[in-house]
């Protein structure tokens, strides 16, 4: 018997819009927040939007203060927290940090340190993928520890090919490779950035497919063993293989749909998964699809998810680490078919980033901030406020802006309505841009993948 609690305090162990977002749902659950804050961080909005907040990491780094589990756990347990939840990023899948909460009597509102390293290790995702019987891209099996591995594998499964680092995540330390004239270089040069971003040289290797949807499931599961999924979102609009426009639920019929959703399910009720995580797939013109890997925490997009379905996710996290049940009145889904979708729901990014110098992230004191509002939006946002000031030292996600509308086509209407209606003076945005691609034709259309940004010129001007 799993036993149930009620939380009377949590710790928001992240900072900007995330942190609020969470707040906001403790808040309406009647529970106490607190905040977090690096000394860089001290007139952040999400410092003064918690009932209580605490400086932490004095004496480290901007990123390293929200780092510091020593710090956090003091934190929460001198205050008399219950809980912490991670936010994503930061430590939101640090198993240490998991089980630092966990040995220190507070519970972290996320699944257990066993899946955090799970899916945590890239290659022993895809192991698990395959013993759920789950499609994954051919690809390593172990690591690729030599440039003698990295060609066996081109020379079995021939180029293009795509070099990962094994504890990956964000995009980044991935390298796509054309020919066995670059494979050393680019080998070299993924280890290498694999070791300066996540701390760990380790690459693994898969076949490089051509312009793919990327398609991911949206899981929850309870301390029971229920599973459901809140259907999927497509992320295909991507720069640099980073997400920058959302749209929810995605273009595919409904066998597919269900299949894939299936698969994900499959997929996180043979681990025994627990709370709120995200399967990603990638899917080729043929309508096959191919597991790449699982987010274990809330993601950014999840906004999108909760506009068609009406599940507020982080309250079904908050809930399922107090040991509710997905069939409880508190959540509220006793099965798959409770869970029903409507609409369409699109999310844009706003970074304070510059597309006319190759998106380099702008600073400096926001002079004027007017944001969009009206019937169907919905804005996520930290420090978007007049007389922000925007520090280099994190992520430049300003707000999140989420459309609703029964038709896609309104949704994104209403999208384009509200990025004509910010205005936003001081620091450089991307706003122009994300106009560009919600009004671009084939976006409409929803004939785009992966490849869409950079095929397309005419979204910079
Ligand atoms: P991260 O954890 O860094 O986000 P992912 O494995 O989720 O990395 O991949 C991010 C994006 O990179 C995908 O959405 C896709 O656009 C691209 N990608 C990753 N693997 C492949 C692949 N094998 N073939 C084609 N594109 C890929």
């Amino acid at each position: 018997m799993i036993k149930e609690r009620r939380f009377r305090k949590i710790l928001v162990a992240n900072r900007g819009e995330i942190a609020i977002r969470i707040f906001r749902a403790c808040t309406e659950l009647g529970i106490r927040t607190v905040a977090i804050y690096s000394k860089e961080d001290s007139l952040s909005l999400h410092r003064y939007k918690a009932d209580e907040a605490y400086l932490v990491g004095e004496d480290k780094g901007p990123v390293e203060a929200y780092l510091d589990i020593d710090g956090i756990i003091e934190i929460a347990k001198k205050n008399e927290c219950d809980a912490i939840h991670p936010g994503y990023g930061f430590l939101s899948e640090n198993a240490d940090f998991a089980r630092a909460c966990e040995r220190n009597g507070i519970v972290f509102i996320g699944p257990t340190p066993e899946h955090l390293e799970m899916f945590g290790d890239k290659v022993s995702a895809r192991r698990v993928a395959i013993e759920a019987g789950v499609p994954v891209i051919p690809g390593t099996e172990e690591p690729v520890e030599s440039l003698e591995e990295a060609r066996e594998f081109a020379k079995q499964h021939g180029f293009p090919l795509i070099i990962k680092a094994v504890s990956g995540g964000g995009g980044r330390g991935m390298r796509v490779v054309r020919n066995e004239a670059d494979l050393e270089e680019a080998f070299a040069r993924a280890s290498s950035e694999a070791k300066a971003s996540f701390g760990n040289a380790s690459v693994y290797m898969e076949k490089f497919l051509e312009n793919p949807k990327h398609i991911e499931v949206q899981i929850l599961a309870d301390q029971s063993g229920n599973v459901v999924h809140l259907f999927e979102r497509d992320c295909s609009i991507q720069r640099r293989h980073q997400k920058v426009v959302e749209v929810a639920p995605s273009f595919i019929d409904e066998d597919l749909r269900y299949r894939i959703c299936d698969s994900a399910v499959q997929l996180m009720r043979k681990v025994g998964y627990k709370n709120a995580g995200t399967v990603e797939f990638l899917l080729t013109r043929d309508g096959s699809y191919y597991f790449i890997e699982v987010n274990p925490r809330i993601q950014v997009e999840h906004t999108i998810t909760e506009l068609i379905t009406g599940v507020d996710i982080v309250h079904a996290q908050i809930r399922i680490a107090e040991g509710q049940l997905l069939s409880s009145a508190e959540i509220g889904i006793p099965s798959q078919e409770a869970v029903t979708k409507r609409g369409y729901a699109i999310q844009c990014r706003v970074t304070t980033e510059d597309p006319e110098n190759n998106f380099m992230p702008d600073t400096g004191r926001v002079l004027a901030y007017r944001s969009a509002s009206g019937f169907g939006i919905r804005l996520d946002g930290g420090n978007g406020f007049t007389g922000a000031r925007i520090t280099p030292y994190y992520d430049s996600l300003l707000v999140k802006i989420s459309s609703w509308a029964i038709d896609f086509n309104d949704a994104a209407a209403k999208m384009k309505r509200s990025l004509q209606e910010f205005r936003i003076r001081g620091v450089k945005t991307n706003l122009q841009f994300l106009e560009n691609v919600v009004s671009h034709p084939d976006f409409l259309k929803g004939e785009y993948d992966t490849s869409f940004i950079e095929k397309r010129q005419e979204l910079f001007n």
